[in-house]
């Protein structure tokens, strides 16, 4: 027994003494160091002195044709779509086996454009930009529109609000809208999606309620409750905004294209209990988007959300990348659980984008794109419709511009594979991973016997998830950092994946 039991010689005793406190200096220093597996973030990069390119040209090189047939399912509009000029009908074709369409906008100059559009078999949607105090604005002399404000009252904003109630200009612009889509349908065209980005008053303003409050005609025209304080307010506005996009463009445009789409920019069923959150974390009130078909959650890796950054997080990649992909997921996740509970008929257009720097400031770290890759799968799995690919044009940042483009066709063609169940399927997870959670993320489309199932182990490993996609009947799914997709089938009391 003696030996191996019993006590060292001195001189070994030393040595490994010595060894043990080398190896607690080394255990303290990487106490210290960040995780040796971390990852530096990604950070979107300027390039100095980039000349302008044409980015149309850069995205029918770069992105290959889908592999899977896209069938009746929408393509994809651009922000940004190059020109709106009638081009050679091989052009609207090379975009289609894409999976893109060129949109066009709310004017009657469009229609040689819409006509080759839908020669080429593509929808026509119309989408288009609008802001300010329009369409308000429209009424003509400022008189009969803008606020009356009291004598002594600086305006915050940049500029005066229309007043909540000035109406007539909303009511020349349906006129528009009618008209405009009258000349469409006489031209032999159909408009199947008007999917517009109206972000004027009553939707825009910080300094909204100050403004109304101090306006001769607003206080007359307007219950005092609205004016109470600015919660109060901000109920009503935003009640009253989904009210005018739903009489003045939705119902105007269902009198002539009764089986068009529309949406506008975020609109979003919201309930109580469940809000959808803006990316400052404001929550959106509650409010049904009335005659409109579809909602238009946003999906952008919003620089200004960096502000929501906890100082105790370690600034890497996998924690960037969950930070970012609960803001991606959490509006477009919130607006189909409320419209598949309150209004199953509502549609969902999201806008999507990896980085959008609302806040430009280049030290804050941007959504890795095999994560933003990651989050797309998962977004095509919550029950939406088409995508909206916000590609705005910055000087600089070409190359991750069109990549954008890129990512989000890659991730198109990859879930066509399973277009029949998108087609017919009905979400089966709509939770939210929280801002640093670990825990698997998983999104599922289920369509009678069959599901279509995605799971992703945020941070590094694998995990079982244990799933019951049909009453009954459980499954262990293996899920990697790499994200694993699983179609399941059920046959009587087993559930095969492949
Ligand atoms: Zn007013």
């Amino acid at each position: 027994m003696s030996g191996r039991g019993g006590p060292l010689p001195r001189k070994m005793e030393g040595q490994l003494k010595k060894k043990l406190g080398i190896a607690l200096a080394l255990g303290f220093l990487a106490a210290l160091a960040p995780p040796a597996r971390a990852e530096a973030p990604e950070y979107a990069v300027k390039v100095e002195g980039e000349k302008a390119r044409d980015m149309m040209a850069d995205i029918l090189r770069r992105v290959p044709p889908l592999k899977h047939e896209r069938g009746s399912r929408w393509p994809m509009i651009l922000w940004d779509g190059g020109t709106f000029e009638p081009q050679p009908p091989d052009y609207y074709g090379q975009l289609l086996a894409r999976g893109l369409t060129q949109h066009i906008q709310l004017t009657t100059n469009m229609i040689p454009t819409a006509l080759l559009l839908q020669q080429a078999g593509s929808p026509v949607i119309m989408m288009q930009g609008g802001g300010g105090p329009w369409p308000a604005q429209l009424a003509g002399d400022a008189k009969r529109w803008r606020h009356q404000l009291e004598e002594g009252f600086k305006p915050g904003d940049s500029y005066v609000h229309a007043c909540l109630l000035a109406l007539e200009g909303w009511a020349i612009q349906a006129d528009n809208v009618r008209r405009i889509l009258r000349a469409y349908r006489d031209a032999g065209v159909t408009v199947d999606g008007v999917w517009m980005d109206w972000e004027g008053d009553p939707y825009s303003g910080w300094d909204a309620y100050e403004q109304a409050t101090h306006c001769t005609r607003c206080k007359a025209e307007l219950p005092p409750e609205v004016l109470a304080g600015p919660e109060a307010f901000g109920a009503y506005r935003w009640k009253l905004y989904l009210d005018l996009i739903a009489a003045y463009l939705a119902a105007p445009v269902k009198e002539i294209f009764p089986k068009c789409e529309i949406t506008n920019w975020m609109i979003v069923l919201s309930v109580p209990g469940r809000q959808p959150q803006h990316w400052n974390d404001r929550l959106i009130r509650p409010g049904l988007p009335g005659a409109l078909t579809g909602c238009n959650p946003v999906a952008y890796g919003n620089t200004v959300y960096w502000k929501q950054w906890k100082s105790e997080w370690p600034v890497d990649r996998e924690h960037v990348d969950r930070f970012y992909a609960h803001l991606l997921l959490r509006q477009v996740s919130d607006d189909a659980a409320n419209r598949a509970a309150w209004a199953p008929w509502l549609k969902s257009y999201p806008w999507v984008i990896r980085w959008c720097p609302d806040d430009e400031d280049p030290k804050i770290p941007v959504l890795s794109r095999a994560c933003y890759r990651e989050v797309l799968r998962h977004l095509w799995l919550r029950d939406v419709d088409g995508m909206q690919i916000f590609n705005a044009r910055r000087i600089g940042f070409h190359d991750l511009v069109t990549a954008e483009v890129e990512d989000a066709v890659a991730v198109y063609d990859e879930m066509l594979a399973y277009r029949d169940l998108l087609d017919a399927g009905t979400a089966m997870n709509l939770q939210v991973p929280g801002p640093q959670d670990e825990a698997v993320w998983w999104s599922g489309v289920r369509a009678g016997n069959r599901a279509v199932v995605r799971v992703f182990k945020p941070g590094k490993g694998k995990e079982e998830l244990a799933l019951e996609p049909w009453p009954g009947k459980k499954i262990e799914l293996t899920a990697t950092d790499k994200g694993c997709t699983y179609l399941l089938t059920l046959e009587g009391e087993e559930i095969h994946k492949r």
